[in-house]
């Protein structure tokens, strides 16, 4: 059954975050009948929209020009087209841009219909082992400023912590980790859903000496143990 589209809609569309089978029969459809798709690559779109056969006029839409773009496609939105935003990867607005066309959408009374499907930090954490009923994602961490105040924040946070991460700064993020927040139980999830996917679990030492064993490569999720009671407790006393 075709999706019916809704004139003058934003359809925010969860892709793929690496294998290209993960994605919904509903977000199929949608992409096969908007008007137009605002993509954050839109090569990398491309070749997804290619395996399924969907041929569409495509929009970048990426965090440097989405100040530009933003008030283009809520023109078109308000002239009746229908519009769905895509990022590289995942779920629209997930690090990932997507929060300033939507606020621009909301103030033009435009309606917004999300299409959910795959983002990395969801599978990263039910894979982990690690408590899912009570969880903190930070999304990537400060570089340089910030970071140390961010890392003494999360010293007592007792939910699981979940970060993104590139593979240039995996290891030092991961030494920060055992500097800031002492020994604590992580899981690493590279690749996930693609070729080399792989999943390093242990107290933080195993795990910097087992990603330290080759280059990294890939895309990084860093699931982190909350605060014990005991480290809570003592963070207070503090
Ligand atoms: N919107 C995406 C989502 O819903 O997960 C996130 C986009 S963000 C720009 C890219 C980061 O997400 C990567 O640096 C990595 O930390 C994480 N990521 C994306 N795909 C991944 C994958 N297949 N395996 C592990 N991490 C991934």
């Amino acid at each position: 059954m075709p999706e019916s589209i809704l004139n003058g809609t934003l359809y925010l569309v969860a892709t793929p975050i690496g294998n290209l089978e993960d994605i919904t029969y509903r977000a199929v459809k949608v992409l096969a009948s908007v008007d137009l798709i605002a993509a954050e690559d839109t090569r990398k779109t491309k070749i997804l929209l290619d395996h399924y056969n969907i041929s569409k006029p495509m929009m970048s839409y990426y965090s440097y020009n989405e100040q530009a773009r933003a008030p283009q496609l809520i023109e078109k939105l308000l002239t009746g087209q229908s519009v769905a935003l895509v990022s590289d990867a995942g779920t629209p607005g997930i690090s990932d841009p997507a929060f300033h066309v939507v606020q621009q959408a909301l103030k033009n009374g435009i309606p917004l219909i999300p299409i959910p499907g795959p983002t990395a930090f969801i599978s990263a954490l039910i894979t982990s082992g690690l408590p899912t009923d009570r969880f903190v994602f930070e999304g990537f961490l400060p570089l340089k400023k910030g970071r140390k105040t961010k890392f003494e924040s999360l010293k007592s946070e007792s939910r699981t912590i979940i970060i993104y991460e590139s593979p240039h700064r995996i290891i030092k993020t991961l030494t920060d980790i055992q500097t800031y927040l002492g020994t604590r139980h992580v899981v690493v999830a590279r690749e996930l859903t693609k070729k080399f996917e792989e999943i390093v679990r242990g107290n933080i030492q195993s795990v910097i000496s087992e990603i330290g064993k080759k280059q990294p490569r890939g895309e990084y999720v860093v699931v982190i143990q909350g605060a014990s009671g005991e480290a809570r407790s003592h963070e207070t006393e503090e």
